[in-house]
């Protein structure tokens, strides 16, 4: 074995950050854990029991590449009544993260560039790498609200895609719907790709969901049943947009993923019919609880939705501040893990009340 077996793109794949905080979340015996991403609720009953049912039933080859019908008609119809567009085609994908892959492998090449919002959620850099291309962060430090002037001002002739996120990871910042409009206007006039990753779209405390292919018949969503319905480990995502673009997606599909498992995606045809009011009414309350509380200590901006709050790190070290929280039993995770800046902490309130009452009082004796 040598050097020379790994391929260059891996050298610039730096998961260093990320490990660090596992490796020392692995030494703390039974910690209080604020770090994790995704809901502590288990997946709902009928969901399960479909999953089962399909195994039982011998439906455990390969899907269609595109999904299966019943689940991508479904989504094909919500999706129909939702914009109207005539040209907007739907894949079922190996989650969210599995959509991402393959529209990032299908319109950036080596050279272009993909506008992304800094602090990000940490795979849109990877995956943007793995695909050639290079990112370009404008920040939103420090409210976390997207100034359309400053992706204006990014966007050259190498851009090609727009790589948004509302509610966002890790901060929680919602986007208002005029700052989606006019990014999806600001997309379409300079002929660039805005894919808009839409995973966290039920746990939107404080408003309505503003949808960027609203205002803009070319966006690409992205979205998955993982965080709405505890489903990270079945690997049900799917993305939609136009047929021209979908249609590359799937031909690589074929090639990498293959499809998403098939026994999950009987699953995702019962988690449509899953009410989940109630598991976003408790993260609305504990969002509340932990926000409020932090607030009297820390400078917490955004956390309207999704499950995260991203507070400034007392001292100014975000790396620092998560050291003295490990002292204490206490996993959050450094912002320097999402970001160039390491002037943050990212905290998941996806937690027990007892959990996350602990973890705030920790958090409030060492402000
Ligand atoms: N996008 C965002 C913003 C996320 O936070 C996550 C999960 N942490 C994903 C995509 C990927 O989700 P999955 O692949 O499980 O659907």
């Amino acid at each position: 074995m040598s050097d020379r077996w790994i391929a260059d793109r891996m050298r610039h794949i730096d998961a260093s950050g990320i490990r660090k905080v596992f490796d020392l979340a692995a030494k703390l015996k039974d910690p209080i854990n604020l770090s994790i991403g995704q809901p502590h609720f288990d997946t709902p009953e009928p969901v399960k029991a479909a999953v089962k049912d399909a195994i039982d039933a011998g439906k455990n080859a390969y899907s269609q590449t595109q999904g299966i019908a019943p689940l991508r008609e479904r989504l094909a119809a919500d999706v129909a009544s939702r914009y109207g567009h005539a040209d907007r085609q739907v894949l079922i994908t190996s989650g969210t993260s599995g959509a991402l892959h393959l529209v990032l492998s299908t319109l950036v090449g080596p050279g272009d560039e993909v506008i992304v919002f800094d602090p990000w959620f940490v795979m849109y850099k990877h995956l943007t790498t793995l695909s050639g291309g290079t990112v370009v962060e404008v920040s939103t430090y420090p409210d976390f609200r997207i100034d359309v002037q400053k992706v204006a001002d990014a966007i050259t002739d190498r851009t090609k895609v727009i790589l948004f996120n509302t509610p966002a990871n890790p901060t929680g910042a919602v986007a208002d719907e005029r700052t989606v409009r006019d990014l999806a206007a600001l997309a379409a006039e300079r002929d660039v790709c805005l894919v808009s990753d839409e995973i966290y779209s039920h746990f939107c405390y404080d408003g309505p969901f503003a949808r960027p292919a609203a205002f803009n018949d070319q966006v690409v969503v992205i979205d998955g049943l993982s965080k709405s319905h505890s489903m990270t480990g079945h690997r049900v995502g799917f993305a939609h947009g136009p047929a021209h673009v979908v249609e590359q997606m799937t031909k690589l599909q074929q090639f990498t993923f293959v499809c998403s498992p098939h026994p999950s995606q009987w699953g995702g045809v019962a988690a449509l019919d899953v009410d989940i009011s109630g598991h976003v009414e408790d993260y609305r309350r504990k969002r509340d609880f932990a926000r409020d509380a932090l607030r009297q200590k820390f400078t917490v901006h955004g956390g309207d939705g999704a499950f995260y709050l991203f507070p400034e790190a007392p001292g100014g070290s975000g790396t620092e501040f998560v050291k003295r929280c490990l002292d204490k039993n206490l996993l959050v995770i450094p912002g320097s893990v999402f970001s160039p800046a390491d002037t943050h902490f990212r905290l998941s309130y996806a937690a027990t009340d007892e959990a996350l009452e602990r973890g705030v009082e920790i958090l409030l004796s060492l402000a």
